[in-house]
C-alpha cells in the first residue's frame, strides 16, 4: 500500500472541520461542526504517521483499524477507507459524531503527546462514512441464503441494532422489540440533534429494515407481550435494554415542581424537533425558554441538558457539578462548546436544598461549595463539603443528570430465573455471554452499566457472534442426540 502521502504531521497542522459560531449555533439544533472539505480531510488524514503499535486503535473499544483508513482516505481510495471502516463497525458516521475521542482514539494518538496534536480521527471518520452514504456504498447487509433460525432482540438502541445487523447477515430471522414508537433508543430520544441530526440515525434503521430486520415498536416486552412468550418464539434472545432508570436527587424539595429527569427533558426536545406535539413541551412545563435552568450532574448527558436549555432560549444556563473540570465524567470537547455558547459551570458545588414558593415550584437551588479530600478505593478524590460555604442560585427549571441504572429486569420481565449483578445489571458468561436462562443473552449497557455507544456497539457484535455459536451448536446437537 502505497505511502506516500502520510507522515505529513510535521508540516501540516491539526485542523477540525469548521465550527459554526456559538451565537449560530445558540439559534438552532442542527450540528454544529460543517463538513469537512474533500481536500481538507485528505489532509488531515495525512498526517497520520502510521504507528506500528497504532495506540488509537488499541484504545478503540471496536479496535477500528484506524491507520489503515487514514491511509486510504489520504490516497482519495475513499470506497476502500470505508470498506475498512464499516468491517468493525456498524455505525462508523454516528461514532465519529458522538464519540468522545479526546478520551479514546485522539487522547490516544501518539501526536496528541507530542506538540503536533493528535489526527482529527473522528471527523475523518464522520467524512468516509457521509461520502458513502452520499456515494451509495451503503448496502443492507442481506444474507446469502436464510438459516431457519430467528431471534427476537429486546431494544432498538445502538447494542441491539449492531446485533440486529450482524446476524441478519449470517441468515436470521431477526425481530426487534422495542418500547418505544421509534427504534435508535438513546441515539434517537437521548442525544440532541446537535450532536446527532436524527437523519442520520434515522437511515441506519431504515438500512437495517431493507436488509429484513422486522421491527415491532411500541412493544413492551413484559407488558405488551410476556417474556416467556418471546422466549418460545426465537432461538434466541438478546437483552439490549440499555438503562433508563435515572437517578434522582434526594435533598430536600427534590419533588418540587420544576424539578425533571434529564431524559425527560431531552425526550420532549428531541420529539419537537422531529415533528411530534409534546404536552409539557407546549404548556411550558418542559420548555427552557426565558427561564434560569441549574442542571446536576457532570456527565455527557448534563451536557446535552445545558446546550439544549441553551437553544431553547434559557435566560441562564448553569451547570453545577461536585468536582472539578479535570475531574469531570463528560468530554472536554463538549465542555467547551458548552461554554462557547453561554453556560455558565458551577464547578466544586452540589444541592443542599431545592427552595420553593407557595405554589411547590422551585424558585431556587441552596448549594454547598466542595474540596477534593483523600482519593476513595477508585482512585478518585471525594468531595467533601465545606462548611459554611452555602450558596443560592435563581432557577425556574432544575434537570437531574446524575445518571442511570438498570431497571429491575427479573420483575418487569417476570423471570427470577435471570440473575443480576448487585448494580443490578445483568449477569452474563464471560466467554458466551449469556445470561443465566440458557438461550438469553445480554449486551450493552444493561450488561456492563450506563456506558459509551461505541461500547454498545462492540458488545452487540460480539453478542451476535456468540448468539450464533450458540444456535449452531445447539442445533447441531439436537440433531444428534437420539430420538426418544
Ligand atoms: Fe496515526 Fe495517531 Fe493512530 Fe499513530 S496513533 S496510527 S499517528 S492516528
Amino acid at each position: 500500500m502505497a505511502r506516500n502521502k502520510m507522515l505529513r504531521f510535521t508540516t501540516l497542522e491539526q485542523e477540525y472541520p469548521t465550527k459554526r459560531p456559538a451565537e449560530m449555533r445558540r439559534e438552532d439544533f442542527d450540528e454544529i461542526y460543517t463538513a469537512f472539505e474533500p481536500a481538507k480531510a485528505s489532509d488531515q488524514a495525512s498526517r497520520c504517521e502510521q504507528c506500528g503499535i497504532p495506540f488509537c486503535q488499541i484504545h478503540c473499544p471496536l479496535g477500528n483499524n484506524i491507520p489503515d483508513w487514514l491511509m486510504l482516505t489520504a490516497n482519495g481510495r475513499l470506497e476502500e477507507a470505508y470498506a475498512v471502516s464499516s468491517a468493525t463497525n456498524n455505525m462508523p458516521e454516528i461514532c465519529g459524531r458522538i464519540c468522545p475521542q479526546d478520551r479514546l482514539c485522539e487522547g490516544s494518538c501518539v501526536l496528541e503527546q507530542s506538540r503536533h496534536r493528535a489526527v482529527t480521527i473522528g471527523s475523518v471518520e464522520k467524512y468516509i462514512t457521509d461520502t458513502a452514504w452520499a456515494e451509495g456504498w451503503v448496502q443492507p447487509k442481506t444474507p446469502a441464503a436464510e438459516n431457519g433460525f430467528s431471534v427476537g432482540i429486546i431494544g432498538g438502541g445502538p447494542a441491539g441494532m449492531a446485533a440486529a445487523e450482524q446476524l441478519r447477515a449470517k441468515g436470521y430471522a431477526v425481530h426487534v422489540y422495542d418500547r418505544h414508537d421509534r427504534i435508535g433508543g438513546l441515539l434517537i430520544y437521548g442525544i440532541p440533534g446537535f450532536k446527532l441530526e436524527k437523519y442520520v440515525v434515522e437511515r441506519r434503521v431504515k438500512l437495517l429494515q431493507d436488509a429484513g430486520v422486522v421491527f415491532h415498536p411500541n412493544t413492551d416486552v413484559g407488558k405488551t407481550i410476556s417474556f416467556a412468550d418471546l422466549r418460545a418464539k426465537h432461538d434466541a434472545i438478546l437483552v439490549a435494554t440499555g438503562v433508563y432508570k435515572a437517578r434522582m436527587l434526594s435533598c430536600p424539595g427534590a419533588g418540587l415542581t420544576g424539578v425533571h429527569k434529564a431524559l425527560t427533558y431531552l425526550t420532549a426536545s428531541n420529539r419537537v424537533g422531529m415533528g411530534d406535539t409534546v404536552a409539557d413541551y407546549e404548556s411550558g412545563i418542559l420548555d427552557a425558554k426565558d427561564k434560569h435552568v441549574v442542571v446536576i450532574g457532570g456527565g455527557d448527558t448534563a451536557m446535552d441538558c445545558v446546550r439544549t436549555a441553551i437553544r431553547q432560549g434559557a435566560k441562564s444556563v448553569k451547570c453545577v457539578y461536585r468536582r472539578d473540570r479535570e475531574n469531570m465524567p463528560g468530554s472536554q470537547r463538549e465542555v467547551a462548546n458548552a461554554v462557547e455558547e453561554g453556560v455558565e459551570f458551577v464547578w466544586m458545588a452540589a444541592p443542599e436544598a431545592l427552595l420553593g414558593d407557595a405554589d411547590n415550584k422551585v424558585t431556587a437551588v441552596r448549594a454547598i461549595k466542595m474540596h477534593l479530600g483523600v482519593a476513595d478505593s477508585s482512585g478518585r478524590q471525594s468531595p467533601q463539603p465545606i462548611e459554611g460555604s452555602q450558596f443560592t442560585m435563581e432557577a425556574d427549571l432544575v434537570i437531574e443528570a446524575l445518571g442511570f441504572e438498570p431497571e429491575d429486569l427479573p420483575v418487569y420481565f417476570a423471570e427470577p430465573d435471570l440473575a443480576v449483578t448487585r448494580w443490578g445489571t445483568v449477569k452474563t458468561d464471560h466467554k458466551t455471554l449469556m445470561t443465566s436462562i440458557p438461550g438469553v443473552f445480554a449486551a450493552g449497557d444493561i450488561m456492563r452499566g450506563a456506558s459509551l455507544v461505541v461500547w454498545a456497539v462492540k458488545d452487540g457484535r460480539d453478542a451476535a457472534e456468540r448468539i450464533d455459536q450458540y444456535v449452531t451448536a445447539k442445533a447441531a446437537a439436537d440433531k444428534s442426540a437420539p430420538a426418544m
